[in-house]
């Protein structure tokens, strides 16, 4: 066997002290060149354990040998039959503990994977700015179906029902399809160009998407099967964010992330000219330890802040953050304060000036030192409080990224769904909930979790969906 390089192609980047300042992606993609070289690196291996990490089965090798054949549209030919959000995919899934951690290279050969994620981005990427092919509309079946959201759930859904000839309408609660990748992941990780060049791919095989519309709210679903729907998806995620219950956190500069990325992201606070309130500029201080929270975090200073500093409550092991994102997080300036936890946010109160404009706004955060104790149920070791620790962070901003749950509306205003205790929609093998047609998938599901879980289960839910119906 001739010997490998042992390392994957790094990723081209901007740099740290160039990025922190401004909201271009980070990440530069892998040019033809890098692309080839990194193809060479595959095995090519028989039994395909890499496809059996991806949560969608990529058939990884065949994709990336069309590379070494220099041929990228047959690699995203191969790629399209399972993913429908390759260039999202390509940039935001966790490969390192999906189709990269099961590669040969690394698990026999102590090597470096196969860079699968960078590559599978370098061929979305290639389609989108060198294919001319239009998505062609395929012959109507004269079934129709709604779907609820518009984040890779939902889309997924809808354009594989599409491609079986199904009307499908997406019905969505914000202003911009795209869910999440719109209005949580921040321009500089996806640009959201790429996301409304997925949308546009969808609405070209026919789907309608309905913006502004909040199903609970404008319509229920109930009425949606009245008006004909026969089957209807909800992929409504987890939008609805936790707070920590501590004294301070209704203060003036204390956001959710969901919030404070929503106003930069969607509401474009980050335009020199946008209108859209946000705090900028001063000490901030992110609470949480998860994509959320680095994504916060690295917003926040780019949006002018003079320092950030995550507060995370276990050490940096386990941080469920990507690791990737972590180290981007750190090259930049970001500040890590682990093992503590907020205990207080603290206010601004000017004892001689009622009308002091300060009042009322944060001021500082008192936390607590922690240390690792027993594992919890998960197996992580929990954290700790260590006794008279205390100690006060000076801050202006707080956001909070301790996770998100299931928005109730949609149970509330639907009889007969069924859900679990953290709110998630229970549904059986056919990803049917306990109401008959009504199917659903995604965080809306399984709570806050990741881009390829679900768009595997919009996916799942289309497959039952076409069963059920035909
Ligand atoms: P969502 O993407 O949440 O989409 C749901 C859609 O439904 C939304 O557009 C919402 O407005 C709409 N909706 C909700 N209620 C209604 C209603 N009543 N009527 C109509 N529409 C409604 N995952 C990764 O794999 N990698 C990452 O790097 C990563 N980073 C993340 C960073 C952030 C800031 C966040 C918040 C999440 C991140 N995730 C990441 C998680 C990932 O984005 C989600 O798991 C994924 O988007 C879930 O998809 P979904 O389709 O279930 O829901
Ligand atoms: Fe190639 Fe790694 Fe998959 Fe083997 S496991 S086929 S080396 S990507």
């Amino acid at each position: 066997m001739a010997a490998r390089e042992p390392n994957k192609h790094p990723m081209p980047t901007q740099e740290p002290s160039v990025r922190a300042h401004n909201f271009d992606e980070v990440a530069l993609g892998y040019t033809a060149e890098i692309a080839a070289e990194e193809a060479q690196r595959c095995l090519n291996c028989k039994n395909k354990p890499c496809v059996q990490g991806c949560p969608v089965n990529i058939d990884i090798p065949a994709f990336i040998a069309q590379i070494r054949n220099n041929n990228p549209e047959g690699a995203y030919d191969v790629i399209s039959k399972t993913s429908s959000l390759p260039a999202v995919c390509g940039r935001v899934c966790p490969q390192e503990n999906q189709c990269e951690h099961e590669c040969t290279l690394s698990v026999k050969l102590g090597l470096e994977p196969v860079g699968i994620g960078r590559l599978e981005r370098f061929v979305a990427d290639n389609h989108r700015l060198n294919s001319k092919t239009v998505p062609v509309r395929p012959a109507p079946n004269g079934h129709k179906v709604a779907v609820i959201g518009s984040g890779p759930s939902g889309l997924t859904c809808a354009g594989d029902l599409a491609k079986l000839g199904y009307s499908v309408t997406v019905f969505e609660a914000l202003h911009t399809a795209g869910g999440v990748l719109v209005y949580g992941i921040p321009e500089f990780r996806l640009p959201k160009s790429i996301v409304a060049a997925e949308v546009e791919e969808l609405k070209a095989l026919g789907v309608e998407i309905f913006t502004n519309v909040i199903i609970g709210k404008t319509l229920t679903i109930d009425e949606l099967l009245e008006q004909g729907y026969e089957a209807v998806f909800i992929g409504s995620g987890a939008g609805l964010p936790n707070f920590m219950g501590i004294p301070g956190e209704s203060l003036c500069g204390v956001y959710s992330a969901n919030e404070f990325l929503t106003r930069s992201n969607l509401m474009k606070a980050y335009l020199n000219d946008s209108r859209t309130p946000i705090m900028k500029g001063g000490k901030v201080a992110v609470v949480g330890g998860g994509n959320v929270a680095m994504d916060a975090a690295r917003t926040a200073l780019r949006l002018g802040a003079e320092k950030v500093t995550i507060v995370y409550r276990r050490s940096l092991e386990e941080l469920p953050a990507r690791k990737e994102e972590v180290e981007h997080a750190q090259e930049e300036g970001i500040e890590f304060r682990l093992l503590c936890n907020p205990t207080e946010i603290l206010g601004y109160k000017n004892p001689d000036d009622p009308r002091d404009p300060k009042n009322g706004f944060v001021k500082g955060m008192r936390c607590i030192k922690m240390e690792l104790g027993e594992p919890d149920e998960r197996g992580r070791r929990r954290p700790v409080e260590i006794p008279g620790s205390d100690f006060e962070l000076e801050t202006d901003t707080v956001i909070i990224a301790i996770g998100t749950s299931p928005n109730p509306l949609i149970k509330d205003t639907t009889q007969g769904l069924e859900v679990n205790r953290r709110g998630g929609i229970v549904i059986d093998e056919n990803c049917m909930t306990s109401r008959n047609g009504i199917y659903a998938g995604g965080d809306a599901v399984t709570g806050a979790a990741t881009v390829i879980s679900a768009m595997g289960a919009g996916k799942a839910a289309a497959k039952a969906i076409h069963t059920a119906l035909t």
